[in-house]
Parts: C-alpha cells; sequence; structure tokens
C-alpha cells in the first residue's frame, strides 16, 4: 500500500469513502478507479488504480484483471493501464513505437514493433495522390470518420474496415505531429 494512496482515501470525506468502497465491491476495481478519476481529473491512471488497490487491501477485496478479468490481479511495475493477473503480466509488454512514439501496451511478442496505425503507412502511401488529398483534406478538417467512410468509396471497398480504419489514423498522426495521432486500440 502506498502512502500517497492511504492518504488520499484518508482525506476523502466519509460519504465520498463510502461511495468508493461501493463501487470497488459491487462493480470491480477498473470501476472505481474510473469513478474516482472522473471525480478527481488531476489523478493519474496509474494514481487511480493505486488508491483502488489500497482499499482493495482494506477491505479485503480481491482485484479484477483489466485484461482478462479473472481475479487475483495486482498492479505491476511499469504497467499503468489497471491490475493484471500473473499470466497476463507475463504476456504484457508496454513500448513506445519507434514510428510514432506512441504508447503501445501489447503482447511481449510484439514489444519493440510499430503500432498498427504505422504498418499502414505504405497502404497510405501508395494510394493515388488525389485520394490522399482529399481524405487528407477531411482529416485536417477534422472529419476524420466521415474520412474513413469517404476512402472506402474512393477505393471501391476492396479491404477491410479496420485497413481503412487505419490509414486514416495514420493520416490523423501526421496531422498530430509525434505520437499524438488518434490512437487506435492497439490490438485491432
Ligand atoms: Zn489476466
Ligand atoms: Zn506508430
Amino acid at each position: 500500500m502506498t502512502d500517497h494512496a492511504t492518504a488520499y482515501l484518508d482525506a476523502l470525506p466519509r460519504e465520498r469513502y463510502e461511495e468508493v468502497c461501493a463501487n470497488l465491491r459491487d462493480e470491480g476495481s477498473t470501476f472505481a478507479s474510473t469513478k474516482l478519476r472522473i471525480a478527481d481529473p488531476d489523478l493519474s491512471r496509474r494514481q487511480g488504480y493505486e488508491i483502488v488497490e489500497a482499499l482493495s487491501e482494506r477491505l479485503g477485496v480481491v482485484s479484477n484483471c483489466s485484461k482478462c478479468h479473472g481475479s487475483v490481479a495486482r498492479l505491476r511495475d511499469g504497467y499503468g493501464y489497471g491490475p493484471l493477473c500473473d499470466d497476463c503480466a507475463a504476456r504484457t509488454a508496454v513500448w513506445e513505437c519507434p514510428g510514432c512514439g506512441s504508447t503501445i501496451d501489447g503482447y511481449v511478442e510484439r514489444a519493440g514493433d510499430t503500432c498498427r496505425s504505422c504498418e499502414a503507412r505504405p497502404e497510405w502511401e501508395a494510394l493515388p495522390q488525389e485520394v490522399r488529398d482529399e481524405i487528407g483534406a477531411m482529416v485536417d478538417a477534422g472529419r476524420g470518420v466521415l474520412s474513413i467512410y469517404r476512402l472506402m468509396e474512393l477505393d471501391g471497398h476492396t479491404r477491410r474496415s479496420i485497413d481503412y480504419m487505419r490509414m486514416v489514423s495514420y493520416r490523423m498522426s501526421l496531422r498530430d505531429g509525434l505520437g499524438r495521432g488518434w490512437r487506435l486500440s492497439v490490438e485491432l
């Protein structure tokens, strides 16, 4: 139990504390930490989980794994996305995409690989210039979702939807700068 987490819990008004306990008991650690962070946006994701973990220990509630939702999970060093069970901890890695610098939460076998958006770069670059211009203008105008449909249309629906999403996501990362593209869930 970390000191800041204990101090945070002790500083909560009684009523609020009871509410957090109920969230944890009834809905589990992910829900409880999400609720904490909605109420207090200054908390980082990791801090939210640390507070909930401290409370779990105090109440004798077992934390659920944030990946497989199985029980008996705990926070791991270097992993800020929630408690992990032993199995998931052994299979999970966090690294920076060498292409765009975004943080990837993925499987150890893929550690060091580029993100899915960056993988779409060659496909994007192989599109005709006029298609890239039109889609690029839509992305720059903040019409990213519509641009996915437009790209499907222009390309004749010849690929999977996810391929179009990745190409647009890659184009968004060019607009937003390094590591700040619209990050699709990594394991898509
Ligand atoms: Zn798990
Ligand atoms: Zn990337």
